[in-house]
């Protein structure tokens, strides 16, 4: 017997695509290395779970101009994701419906706010439409998407990390790894496009 979970996407599944925004894109104000990359692999992921039926969801950093994490405030960031500025867009290309559910964070001036569940309706959302699973890629493996995978399985969802659909900041050259392994070890399963279809 296989006693592999099944991967298919089926009712109870949601997507969540994490700060795919232009400013941690090549050429943004704080650019993820191939954070572009990400884009049509989510997008495949996009188009399986819309073929389903299933809902999609994109977290967004939404920061006023004088946000704590930006280095002028004692931040460790340059200024990024200024709401409503170009930057904070979601990237042109990603396929995201019209029907996705945008999760605006760390919106007040005075807290950051890495994972999509922080001070957020997602939790409450993603439990009142019977969400069982989530499928969780974007930008950073090592800051955002690492903060949402975290508290998705704290609130007790299963996870599945979209290995090809993340990338990482890389203060220090592995903290990618190192935070797909933490997740792994929190229970996190870590699949890539090809095994959907399995
Ligand atoms: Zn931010």
């Amino acid at each position: 017997m296989d006693k592999r979970p099944s991967i298919r996407p089926r009712a109870g599944d949601a997507l969540i695509a994490v700060d795919v925004q232009n400013d941690f894109l090549p050429g943004g104000s704080l650019a993820v290395t191939g954070g572009d990359e990400v884009v049509p692999v989510l997008n495949e992921y996009i188009a399986a779970f819309r073929r389903d039926g299933l809902p999609i969801y994109a977290t967004r950093d939404w920061h006023p101009v004088d946000h704590c994490s930006f280095q002028a405030a004692g931040g460790a960031w340059p200024p990024h994701c200024i709401a409503r500025s170009p930057g904070a867009k979601f990237a042109p290309d990603l396929a995201l419906p019209e029907e996705t559910t945008v999760i605006s964070k760390a919106t007040t001036s005075g807290k950051d706010a890495y994972s999509g569940f922080e001070d957020t309706e997602l939790a409450r959302d993603l439990h009142h439409t019977g969400i069982r699973r989530v499928f969780i890629g974007g930008l950073a493996t090592d800051y955002c998407v690492l903060g949402t995978v975290n508290d998705a399985l704290a609130a007790g969802f299963e996870v599945f990390v979209l290995e090809d659909a993340v990338r990482a900041v890389n203060v220090e050259p592995d903290d990618g790894s190192k935070a797909l392994t933490s997740m792994r070890h929190h229970g996190a399963a870590l699949i890539r496009r090809e095994m959907l279809a399995a």
